[in-house]
């Protein structure tokens, strides 16, 4: 690795979501910058980046465990460690028992090269990441509907000409507050409706908040496309022409009408016609889903449901209006796109589509009939570590799974249980505490890559400074291992621009196709949103308007119905529990809580609760709880909230130790995504003896 001399005032983008706020970062010190999606602000998270370049947290050197103890070792010794021990497990086990995890904030460079370097250098099927907890319901719900998933299929500012947005599952004043700049003209037109069983920030500032129980919004929007039919309010000519699939859809709408649909979710039929009413008689309108829709067993139908609803009103692929995912993660876009999903090849390929096998084998330079099949999911590969069939070895890249994976007690034992467990991050994160081998890697302003933001925009970080010394890039990693294991370097480079050049060769002609993109027009300040399919096209802002990416041309209705969540409550577990983030932190927290000014403000976790459900357990404001579910319990203290439902809690997801919200958490899978059900479990409470 060449390392460059620091430069004054670099512009960049943010670490953490998938803003991507854009930045200015002089030294360690980060000044906001002037581009669309943050409109010249940030965060706190933002604002405070900077003092991760210089944290005392840092990790500096490899680590190598040695009777039970993380010890320092020499790059040298910590990479010939790993490809020992990778290739004599192989040797033993099989390809498969090497496994990769991966992150959605890695660059698309780095997503790109741990796909390559799983299915090439270690012959392995079981490669997934942290984005399969984050997105993938939506990306499978976008997928069936519209044939293609691009979370946001149009650019940020468009939202700031809407009457009306309804907004899903989304809390954006905590987790993206620059965000809320887009949301203004409606609410101050009276047109934000906020749906989450929580009353947010975000909520506080729409003109109606409607908060079903949990694991309920599903049949919410069956009730509003009810009353849109039953009202006269159906676009039928939109969906005559544009759309296949509605009569199979209303069959199922037609047993949900509004005051059921109150029944199930708490949310009044007269809300549910006033929103259909708010949403049909709309100049502009949007319907944007998130995590809260999501991170449900039954996540892809519900994302499916409000696909349904934002069609029947004629709003996708119309000018000033549509439907879009937030997408989460700082490249929760780019990250599913390039061959890190255990289902999936670069260009937003199947792994098991033979031309697409055969295409990006020949990029790759070897035999598709060399390239592994499909692999587990995130959680099910986790699930199998140590296990008899299952991976013996992992290597972690950018995630921190013994907090942010559901049912995290049990994922623990399943990385104890692993013969070798190999971690790269910036700072002991309670994963990398538990490896064998620790690799201290850059992070975002000391490392050039291109992220691609929610709006499916592809971006460039530069590298502003220089890493502290004895840090490495991911891509310095894998191509050390690679060649260990007996690739030829070229084959895996470790310098971010040529890596882009081999992945837009072999995105071409797929889904995502990036092969007109090149650092130069990046550099130049070109907006290009994918696809961009040749040197001189300008990129596509606006993905749908003239038709959909099915082979038709036309969106699909998804018949889907209500299941509700996947683990009721009853006297043992009486209670709802719900999980979320919080203004200050980011995902598990292994940054922000690092971050004084950040953990000053939120040092621990807790779990809000209606005062009257705290009285009957004998809790007040500021007691110890102890809040268990059918997988484990958490130590978090109370606060008191009269705007929570009195049959939900809710627990940020940032903490470690005994304070992990996932401690609860319930890995029912979605069967179409693969996506564990955080969002609702049930729970009890108890009083923490201290
Ligand atoms: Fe912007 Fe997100 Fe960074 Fe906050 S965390 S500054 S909203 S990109």
């Amino acid at each position: 690795m060449t390392l460059a001399e620091p430069k004054l005032g670099t512009a960049t983008h943010c670490p953490y979501c998938a803003l991507q706020c854009a930045m200015t970062v002089t030294g360690h010190t980060v000044e906001p910058r002037e581009f669309p999606t943050n409109g010249g602000g940030l965060c706190q998270k933002g604002w405070t980046s900077g003092s991760l370049l210089g944290s005392p947290a840092r990790l500096t050197t490899p680590l190598i465990r040695v009777d039970d103890e993380l010890v320092p070792a020499s790059w040298d010794d910590a990479l010939d460690l790993i490809a020992r021990r990778l290739t004599e497990i192989q040797a033993q086990h099989g390809p498969d028992a090497a496994a990769i995890f991966g992150g959605g904030g890695l660059t698309n460079e780095k997503a790109y090269l741990l796909g390559k370097f799983a299915r090439i250098a270690l012959g392995t099927s079981q490669v997934d990441y942290n984005g399969r907890f984050c997105m993938s319901s939506a990306a499978a719900a976008g997928n069936k509907a519209f044939g293609l998933d691009r979370g946001m299929p149009f650019p940020l500012t468009d939202l700031a000409d809407a009457d009306v947005i309804l907004l899903v599952g989304s809390n954006p004043a905590e987790t993206m507050p620059p965000f809320m700049q887009h949301l203004r003209r409606a609410a101050d037109a009276n047109g934000l409706v906020v749906v989450d069983p929580r009353r947010t920030p975000t909520a506080e500032q729409g003109s109606l908040h409607l908060a079903p129980a949990p694991g309920t919004d599903l049949a919410l929007a069956l009730g509003i496309l009810h009353a849109v039919v039953a009202d006269g309010l159906l676009d039928k000519s939109y969906v005559d022409e544009r759309t296949r699939g509605f009569d199979a859809v209303w069959r199922i709408v037609a047993q949900w009408w509004p005051e059921r649909v109150e029944r199930v979710t708490g949310v009044s039929a007269a809300d549910q016609r006033r929103v259909a009413g708010m949403l049909a008689n709309a100049r502009n309108a949007y319907i944007l889903t998130a995590r809260g829709s999501e991170q449900h067993a039954s996540g892809s139908d519900t994302v499916s449901a409000w696909i349904n609803l934002a069609l029947a009103l004629g709003l996708p692929g119309r000018a000033g209006s549509g439907y879009g995912c937030l997408t989460g993660q700082g490249n929760g876009q780019g990250g599913r796109e390039h061959g890190q999903k255990a289902d999936q090849l670069p260009g937003y390929r199947k792994i098991d589509d033979p031309a697409a096998r055969e295409y990006v084998a020949g990029v790759w330079g070897v035999p598709a009939e060399s390239l592994p099949g499909p692999g587990r999911s995130a959680y099910e590969l986790l699930d199998a570590l140590g296990t008899e069939e299952g991976p013996k070895a992992l290597m972690v890249f950018g995630s921190n799974v013994v907090v942010s994976a559901p049912r995290a007690g049990h994922i623990a034992d399943r990385l104890a249980a692993l013969d070798f467990l190999v971690v790269a991050d910036l700072v002991l994160s309670e994963t990398a505490a538990m490896a064998d081998v620790v690799l201290p890697v850059t992070q975002w302003a000391e490392e050039d890559g291109t992220m691609t933001n929610l709006e499916g925009r592809v971006l460039l970080r530069r590298r502003a400074v220089d890493p502290p010394a004895g840090v490495r890039t991911d891509l310095f990693v894998l191509n050390g291992l690679a060649t260990r294991l007996g690739q030829p370097a070229h084959r895996f480079p470790d310098d971010a621009e040529t890596v882009f050049a081999e992945l837009r060769a072999a995105s071409k002609g797929g889904l995502a196709d990036y092969s007109g993109i090149s650092y130069d027009r990046l550099r130049a300040g070109e907006a290009l949103y994918w696809p961009v399919p040749e040197a001189d096209h300008p990129g596509t802002p606006r993905v749908f308007l003239d038709r959909f990416a099915h082979a038709d041309g036309r969106a699909r209705f998804m018949p889907v119905d209500h299941r509700g969540p996947a683990e009721p409550t009853d006297a043992e577990f009486p209670l709802q529990a719900t999980t979320g983030r919080v203004l200050q932190h980011y995902q598990s927290g292994a940054q922000t809580r690092r971050v004084k000014e950040l953990n000053d403000v939120v040092p621990e976790a807790y779990v809000e609760v209606h005062p009257d459900t705290a009285a009957r357990y004998g809790l007040a404001e500021g007691d110890w709880a102890r809040v268990s579910s059918r997988r484990g319990s958490a130590s978090v203290r109370v606060r008191c909230l009269a705007s929570m439902r009195p049959d939900v809690v809710f627990l940020p997801f940032h903490f470690g130790g005994k304070q992990r919200a996932n401690l609860l958490t319930n890995p029912a899978l979605d069967p179409s995504s693969r996506m564990p059900e955080f969002k609702v479990c049930a729970v009890n409470l108890a009083k923490e003896q201290s």
